[in-house]
């Protein structure tokens, strides 16, 4: 590719201004730019303290040097970091004099790790897990992200990849050269470690989505009739300055969202419009909405008016479902009700007081919790992978259906499979199989 011949530069920290701000160059030339910068190359993989030139030797700043000499960096290229003083001016001179150099070119947004996913030092889920890193709000999405990018949902893949090169190696040379000498009970032995491997993706498909949840936050809905108190729900959620991460407001009519840190989760909770028999059209929209959003949603926090006790707006009470949680708001308007409705699995509660409104707080965190907490097993945090995932599900359960009597298809659909798994970490090399064949059987001895 032809961005591969050069260096590219970038500011590795935010614009504007700063203690410290870091300049990183990649490419196959860094070693001319940082004899340039700084006359004399220094020793690599140790913080350097130096001054930093121009073409004309005037001196641009002082500042620290990381050098790594490739492969042994993040993108496999050579690699240079600067940290200069944080000022605009200083950041601005430094860049144009790297952009004056030959063979030197800004960077593209994610160009480093692309270098580095080509180079081989990332697979594409720690590629993803990057990606996650920089954008991790709370301690549980940071956690899985870490995990993701020290390559621990990358190397399960790989691990169920290496199976399955190892089972086609066995069903090829099975096909290939019956007549040689080979163990018997192969294709037994082989639809024995397919099956095994179909029970473990076939669990790892099936986590309740929790990977994917944790990603993009754990998502609750408001739901009841109009003026049960929902808005108030989510404006008490809003001004609880320890929970929120990022208010969004919407229109009235549309879904208004707070997004919180529970527990080190991100849970998005959305109000929307009350639900009962509309005619104007605009609201009957905003009631589909509603309804959308609840279908939707990891949790629904039914809200109901204590004064209706017992006889609940049936819109709101049809929604009940195993992901709900019943709050029975304005008791302060109906107290004979607060006992009753507790007994009855309610969380009786007024808005207006702020009586039982740590209690709704704590039972979602609690719901969140039990979702998504507990595992350290990583789990699938994309779609992508879902996908991918099910395909080699689905090949690998017609490889293993007691009716595939061909052996041919048999590996064809194992091969399927493994080019499933490999799109997934982005390394999908058929050379292997041959390998294996050949170190396991001594073939063409
Ligand atoms: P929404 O239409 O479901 O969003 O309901 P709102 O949150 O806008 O509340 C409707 C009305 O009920 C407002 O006038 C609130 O002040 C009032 N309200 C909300 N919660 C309570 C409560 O716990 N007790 C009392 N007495 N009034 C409340």
């Amino acid at each position: 590719m032809h961005s591969e011949h050069h260096n590219i530069f970038a500011l590795a920290t935010p614009p504007g201004k700063a203690g410290v701000a870091v300049i990183r160059i990649s490419g196959p030339r860094v070693v001319k730019v940082v004899e340039s910068l700084c006359t004399v190359l220094p020793v690599p993989r140790k913080a350097v303290l130096c001054n930093f030139y121009d073409d004309t030797k005037e001196i641009i700043d002082r500042g620290l040097l990381l050098w790594f000499p490739e492969p042994h960096s993040f993108t496999g290229e050579s690699v240079a970091e600067l940290h200069l003083h944080g000022g605009r001016a200083t950041v601005e001179r430094m860049l144009s004099v790297l952009g004056q150099m030959p063979g030197t070119r800004p960077a593209e947004a994610g160009e480093f790790t692309r270098r580095a996913f080509e180079n081989g030092k990332l697979d594409l889920t720690e590629v993803e897990g990057l990606a996650d890193l920089v954008a991790a709000e709370t301690e549980g999405q940071r956690r899985q992200a870490l995990r993701q990018t020290e390559g621990r949902l990358g190397g399960l893949y790989e691990s169920w990849r290496a199976r399955l090169i190892q089972a086609l190696a066995h069903l090829e040379a099975d096909i290939d050269f019956s007549d040689e000498d080979l163990p018997g009970g192969l294709q037994e032995a082989v639809a024995v470690n397919l099956r095994q491997l179909c029970t473990e993706i076939g669990d790892h498909l099936a986590d309740g989505h929790r990977g994917e949840i944790l990603r993009r936050g754990f998502k609750a809905v408001i739901l009841g009739a109009p003026n049960v108190g929902k808005s108030s729900l989510i404006n008490i959620l809003a001004q609880r300055e320890v929970a929120i991460v990022t208010p969004q407001a919407g229109t009235t009519r549309d879904v208004i969202e707070v997004h919180l840190d529970l527990g080190g989760y991100l849970v998005t909770v959305a109000d929307t419009a009350g639900l009962r028999d509309a005619q104007d059209a605009v609201e009957v929209e905003g009631i589909r909405r509603a309804r959308a959003q609840a279908q939707s949603a990891d949790l629904k926090l039914l809200v109901f008016d204590a004064r209706d006790w017992p006889d609940l707006a049936m819109d709101t009470a049809g929604l009940r479902d195993e992901a709900s949680l019943l709050v029975l708001n304005k008791v302060d308007l109906a107290p004979h009700t607060a006992a009753l409705a507790a007994a009855h699995n309610f969380l009786p509660v007024s808005f207006l007081t702020g009586q039982g409104v740590d209690a709704v707080l704590r039972a979602i965190e609690k719901t969140v919790e039990a979702r998504l907490g507990g595992s350290e097993t990583p789990g699938l945090t994309r779609e992508r992978h879902r996908r991918e995932l099910s395909i080699c599900l689905a090949c690998l359960q017609r490889a293993v259906d007691p009716g595939a009597a061909m052996a041919e298809l048999v590996a064809e659909d194992v091969r399927l499979a493994m080019r499933a798994l490999g799109r997934i970490t982005g390394r999908a090399d058929v050379e292997d199989i041959l390998d294996i064949v050949f170190a396991e059987f001594c073939i063409g001895k």
